[in-house]
């Protein structure tokens, strides 16, 4: 278990990736696929405010392309 000294594990997807706080470099490593980013404990902090708020009005879109998505079958069964 030696990672384990060197790395802390927050979060892990097998599919997707995995978010750890390394203790060499104290900074938060996000390796996502291919991508590996790395960024202090602030802009990990950062980074997760913006995803939340990215998440929150990533809902709101969606909510509206439903609706309007249904009106538009509402109008195309209005004309059959
Ligand atoms: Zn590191």
């Amino acid at each position: 278990m030696q990672q384990e000294l060197r790395k802390h594990l927050l979060a892990i997807d097998s599919s997707f990736g995995s978010v750890y706080v390394c203790n060499q470099c104290n900074r938060v490593h996000l390796g996502l696929g291919e991508t590996h980013l790395m960024t202090d404990i602030e802009g990990f902090q950062s980074l997760v405010v913006l995803l939340q708020r990215a998440a929150a009005n990533f809902e709101l879109w969606a909510e509206d392309a439903r609706s309007a998505a249904s009106n538009a079958w509402n109008r195309e069964i209005g004309h059959a």
